[in-house]
């Protein structure tokens, strides 16, 4: 291997470093810590694995977590009513709600309870429509992480030539507009693009965020170019990102690996986002 490797967990636990000094400044202003609250419907076991993570990583940092876990069989209007009290409650900064939320359940009208002043996910209309017209808001925690990332390793972003692939609500959307706040020169890939390898080629900088195993090789890669995995897949031979990593380390310049890199710059930036979140505004 001839890349980079870009240390996910190493540049993650550094943002935990000072999102915990953060977390203490604030809970001297506010007399009590930071408190994301979260809420689990249904018994998806790999949600509950995720809801304790974030629970367990809250707590490395200084931020109080609460949760709730409900039945699959809520009412809608309950969950709703719960969340828009979630929304009222003073002694709460963030709430999370974990997706996907079981069928017959109207996630738009869920997430769309939660005050964006407390959607650490980023994932409210609201909190879109700030980052789509460069605003500040709530940014969702996996795009950010990427940002946070190619800064902490001192990627140029401003002129760079970057290629997306995916463009989901919850990373490719939102990773676009990041990137061209920062006057990257942006291409969104999906799954209709016509020739995705020579699109690839151009770029400095190539985000994949698909869902595919492998659909990156090494022919979409400019030589020294930085790749960065964001796909997380379950495949026989464990976890694997949407970048074929060996033969693609071989020509970038830099890469992240699977697992061990977006993954946790996501929870970091959730823990991010729920101090700041908390922050007294004027
Ligand atoms: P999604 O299914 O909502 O979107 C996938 C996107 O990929 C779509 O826009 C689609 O057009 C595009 N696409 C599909 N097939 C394609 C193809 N053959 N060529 C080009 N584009 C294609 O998925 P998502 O929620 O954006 O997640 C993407 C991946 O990132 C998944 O593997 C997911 O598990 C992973 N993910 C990881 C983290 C993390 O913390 N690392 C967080 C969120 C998502």
């Amino acid at each position: 291997m001839t890349a980079e490797l870009i240390d996910g967990k190493a540049i993650a636990a550094s943002v935990r470093a000072d999102v915990t000094t953060a977390a203490a400044e604030v809970s001297e202003i506010l007399g009590r810590s930071p408190t994301l609250a979260t809420v689990l419907v249904g018994e998806d076991p790999a949600s509950e694995v995720y809801i304790r993570n974030k629970h367990a990583a809250c707590a490395e940092v200084g931020i109080e977590s609460v949760h709730r876990s409900l039945s699959a069989d809520i009412d809608e209007g309950e969950l709703v009513a719960l969340v828009e009290s979630m929304s009222v409650d003073p002694e709460i900064d963030g709430i999370l709600v974990q997706l996907p939320l079981p069928s017959g359940l109207d996630e738009d009208r869920v997430i769309g309870a939660i005050s964006p002043d407390k959607d650490v996910d980023g994932l409210t209309t609201s909190n879109a429509g700030l980052l789509a017209t460069g605003r500040p808001g709530l940014v969702p925690c996996t795009p950010a992480g990427v940002i946070e990332m190619l800064d902490r390793i001192g990627f140029e972003l401003e002129g760079a030539e970057a290629v997306v692939i995916g463009r989901s609500q919850l990373v490719g959307r939102p990773l676009v507009s990041l990137l061209l706040q920062r006057n990257a020169t942006v291409t969104v890939c999906h799954s209709r693009t016509r020739d995705l390898a020579a699109t690839c080629r151009r770029a400095d900088l190539v985000i994949a965020a698909v869902g595919v195993p492998g659909l990156v090789g090494p022919d979409f890669i400019k030589p020294g170019a930085t790749v960065i995995d964001v796909g997380i897949n379950r495949t026989e031979d464990g976890l694997v990102g949407d970048v074929e990593f060996e033969p693609v380390a071989e020509v970038a310049g830099a890469i992240t690996p699977v697992p061990g890199g977006v993954g946790p710059m996501t929870i970091a930036m959730l823990l991010a986002n729920t101090v700041s979140a908390s922050r007294p505004r004027d």
